[in-house]
Order: C-alpha cells, then sequence, then structure tokens
C-alpha cells in the first residue's frame, strides 16, 4: 500500500528573512501543514466543544451566565465554522540564527503577523522574523488555498 499520508502531512513552507542585531540576515522557511477533511472536522468538533463545554459551565455563574451562554454559543458556531474552512495551519518556522548560527525552530504567536519577534534558544536574541514577499509573489489571504 502506498503511503499517501506522508506526501499528506509534509509541511508546506514559505520563504522567510531572519534578522538579528548584527550580521547579514539568513533565511527561514515557514511551516505550514496541509489539513485533510479527517483534520478539519476534527479541529473543528474539539474548538465547538470546549466552547460548548465552557458553556454549559457557565449556566451555573449567576447574573453573569445571561451574558457567558449565549457569547459561549456563539463563539463555538463560528471557531466551528472557520476551523472547517482552515485548510492550512501554520505550524512554525525554520531558520538560523544569523548571531550565533544555529539551526532551529521558531514558535509563532497565535496568527501570523509578520514581521514578527522571535528568540533564538541557543543565544537568547531578540531576533525579527519577516515575510519574503518577493518571493511569495502573493498579498495576503495565501492561507485560502482550496484542497
Ligand atoms: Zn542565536
Amino acid at each position: 500500500m502506498p503511503d499517501t499520508h506522508a506526501a499528506a502531512d509534509a509541511p508546506l513552507s514559505r520563504p522567510l528573512t531572519l534578522s538579528g542585531y548584527h550580521g547579514a540576515p539568513t533565511a527561514a522557511r515557514l511551516l505550514i501543514a496541509s489539513l485533510g477533511p479527517g483534520q478539519r472536522m476534527g479541529r473543528a468538533v474539539k474548538g465547538l466543544a470546549v466552547s460548548w463545554g465552557a458553556m454549559v459551565v457557565s449556566v451555573f455563574i449567576p447574573i453573569a451566565h445571561f451574558v457567558l451562554v449565549p457569547s459561549f454559543f456563539g463563539i463555538g458556531l463560528w471557531q466551528f465554522v472557520r476551523r472547517l474552512r482552515q485548510h492550512e495551519q501554520v505550524r512554525g518556522a525554520h531558520g538560523t540564527c544569523p548571531d550565533c548560527g544555529v539551526e532551529q525552530d521558531f514558535e509563532l504567536s497565535a496568527g501570523l503577523r509578520l514581521p514578527q519577534g522571535v528568540q533564538c534558544r541557543h543565544c537568547h536574541r531578540g531576533l525579527t522574523l519577516a515575510a519574503d514577499s518577493a518571493k511569495w509573489g502573493l498579498g495576503s489571504g495565501s492561507a485560502d488555498r482550496r484542497v
């Protein structure tokens, strides 16, 4: 049986630049996982379950439940639809620190905003990840790719 999962799970990547205090900026890659229909449904159901679980718990909070219950209900539905439509997920970045030269993975804050500050795990210096927009060849909405 051919290993079709390996190709589907292989991360996509987009070029970034990583700059530090001194030295020339180095190349980095944005790691993007492609989400299959089962993964999207699993994430959507998980998001819905968390929000609706909070909704059930908030029923027992006097007064505040008038706001919390409808809010968690709506947030759950919004998150379910949003995750169901999300075909790609950013998993982080990979690159070489321009200051100390150590190759490593970088965690990104929620929501992809570039440029973004990250920290080298080896020399602990603050670095800046920026989009190499000339190589991306597109504007915003790159995560909207339909499968
Ligand atoms: Zn470093």
